[in-house]
């Protein structure tokens, strides 16, 4: 049976993190779709287009990884894709109760999907994009937690966001 999965997130940005798990889920599993989500309940540094872009040119040259964005319920994408299971990372216990609550939810939504949580690798264990967004602010160095061309977009965005601080976006918070 051909098993299709879909790897859900908002994905700003896509970091190291996220590309370890979507490439151990392409080994398990015959196709992965990596789903940028429109519409998170958190402020973005970069829009739909821009998060997709990123997510495409990582995975870009990976035959079983397909790259997408989407809203709504994200079973009722996984449905949409016949993904049938739904591939989420964790990284330390504090993710776990969160994510233990969205995989109930989302089999009470979708019964005929699984969840299946990929433990990160150690290296990557306090990786998160709200990090790397506040590291990157300062401008630091975050050539080891992303692929190169998103460590060049957030130093971009953020020397554009330096030299028009009157924009919206230059307050925005750097927590999730
Ligand atoms: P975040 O803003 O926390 O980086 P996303 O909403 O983009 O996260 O996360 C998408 C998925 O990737 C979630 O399942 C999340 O737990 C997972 N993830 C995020 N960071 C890591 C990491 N460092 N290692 C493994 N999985 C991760």
């Amino acid at each position: 049976m051909f098993v299709r999965a879909l790897y859900p997130g908002s994905f700003d940005p896509i970091h190291n993190g996220h590309l370890d798990i979507a490439l151990r889920a392409s080994r398990i599993f015959d196709e992965v779709v990596v789903a940028v989500f429109e519409t998170p309940k958190k402020r973005l540094l970069f829009s739909t287009d821009e998060r997709l872009d990123m997510v495409r040119k990582t995975f870009d040259g990976v035959d079983n990884i397909r790259v997408a964005k989407f809203s709504g319920f994200t079973v009722d994408y996984a449905k949409e894709v016949n993904a049938i299971v739904l591939v989420r990372g964790l990284r330390v216990f504090s993710d776990f109760e969160a994510e233990f609550r969205m995989g109930l939810a989302n089999k009470k939504l979708a019964p005929e999907i699984e969840t299946v949580s990929i433990m990160t690798d150690e290296k990557h264990v306090y990786l998160s994009s709200s990090t790397i967004r506040e590291i990157a602010e300062y401008g630091g160095d975050v050539s080891s937690m992303t692929p190169a061309h998103v460590a060049d977009a957030l130093a971009q965005r953020f020397a554009d966001l330096r030299a028009n601080q009157n924009s919206p976006g230059y307050m925005y918070s750097l927590r999730d």
